[in-house]
């Protein structure tokens, strides 16, 4: 399997990736790309991680979890965690609106 950032690397299974979420470090497995060092997040992994945040009770507003952004073709994509989906009953064909907070921030609202 090839890393989808440098295209070069292959992946290794690692078991010390440190993901934040509401504060909390949570080491948790996944892939980091020999070459640069891209690390990936273990899609049932992350949904766990998301699983005993809610049962801390650190999950609620603000939300903030961490995606890596992707290229295609078209642009850059970012990836709707799953949880969300179902909390706002996304179809994936929904029209979005996009403003921008800040230089570091911006807001997506379903429309
Ligand atoms: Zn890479």
């Amino acid at each position: 399997m090839k890393c989808a950032v440098c295209e070069i690397g292959n992946l290794a299974e690692v078991h010390d990736l440190a993901a934040e979420l509401e504060g909390y470090i949570f080491i948790i497995k996944g892939k980091r790309c020999l070459s640069c060092g891209e690390e990936f997040i273990d899609e049932k992994e992350g949904q766990q991680m998301i699983t005993i945040a809610k049962r801390l009770g650190v999950w609620g507003d603000p939300l903030k979890l961490h995606r890596k952004l992707s290229k295609s073709a078209r642009g850059t994509v970012l990836r709707i965690p799953s949880d969300l989906e179902k909390d706002f009953g996304l179809k994936g064909t929904e029209e979005v609106a996009i403003s921008k907070l800040g230089e570091k921030k911006f807001m997506v609202e379903i429309e």
